[in-house]
């Protein structure tokens, strides 16, 4: 059974996501405050999250920081702000969805299947276990970067992105393709997200974000990871 923390101080909302979910089969746990929250993150381990980030006690994307310190358990944010750059601040931090309020319950849940299912999924087994470049090193068993000796941790979501498109160095993934395998059929146009996540991925990975020679966009079309860069190019 999926168990689902619920971090809320809506009190109606709460009531509505507890029966939805529980009719869906889900066990819900529920945490009115960031303080709470945290604390049965530590003692319950959830297996994913549904955050607020209007908390009475503090911003929901310091809860986010804060779990990132310890744990990669999928994230979806609940927020009745829209502004992108509340949306990119939480996925900065290391969200890994975004539903803004209000939401219909179909579109929660069907997000809510894909950030447990991503967590799920096992690393594809014809993939070469370990990719080594100049700049870094990604071993895709162990679900672990080294650059140089320091350790880069990536979100889950991140993880997808980058085992698709390190399955096949030097070939253009399309857009639509990250986007259905990653998100879903819902996000199909929802390019803005590749360009978030790709900006994180960079910043993590490139030794110049600005010029990535890793990363590659193909404007308009899709992404290429180039396991044996030439010149760097703007990004
Ligand atoms: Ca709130």
């Amino acid at each position: 059974m999926t168990r689902v923390l619920v971090v809320e101080d809506d009190h109606q909302l709460v009531r509505a996501l507890r029966i939805n979910l529980q009719a869906r089969k889900f066990e819900v746990e529920e945490a009115a405050d960031g303080g709470a929250a945290l604390r049965s993150i530590v003692a319950r381990k959830p297996d994913v999250i549904l955050l607020d980030l209007g908390l009475p006690d503090m911003d929901g994307v310091d809860v986010i920081k804060s779990v990132r310190g310890w744990s990669r358990v999928p994230i979806l944010v609940l927020s009745a702000r829209h502004t992108s750059e509340e949306k990119i601040r939480a996925l900065d931090a290391g969200a890994d969805d975004y539903v803004t309020k209000p939401f219909s319950m179909d579109e929660l849940l069907a997000r809510l299947r894909a950030a447990t299912r991503r967590q799920e999924e096992p690393v594809r087994s014809d993939a070469p276990p370990l990719i080594t470049t100049d700049d870094f090193t990604i071993d895709l068993v162990a679900k672990k970067v080294l650059r140089g000796n320091r350790p880069v941790r990536l979100t889950p979501t991140e993880w997808h992105l980058l085992e698709i498109l390190t399955a096949a160095p030097g070939h253009l993934v399309s857009q639509r393709r990250l986007l259905l395998e990653v998100w879903g059929p819902t996000y199909a146009e929802h390019t803005n997200y590749l360009r978030v996540y790709m900006a994180q991925l960079r910043r993590k990975l490139e030794p110049d974000p600005s010029r990535p020679r890793y990363l590659i966009t193909e404007p308009g079309m899709g992404y290429r990871f180039e396991l044996s860069p030439g010149p760097a190019v703007p990004g």
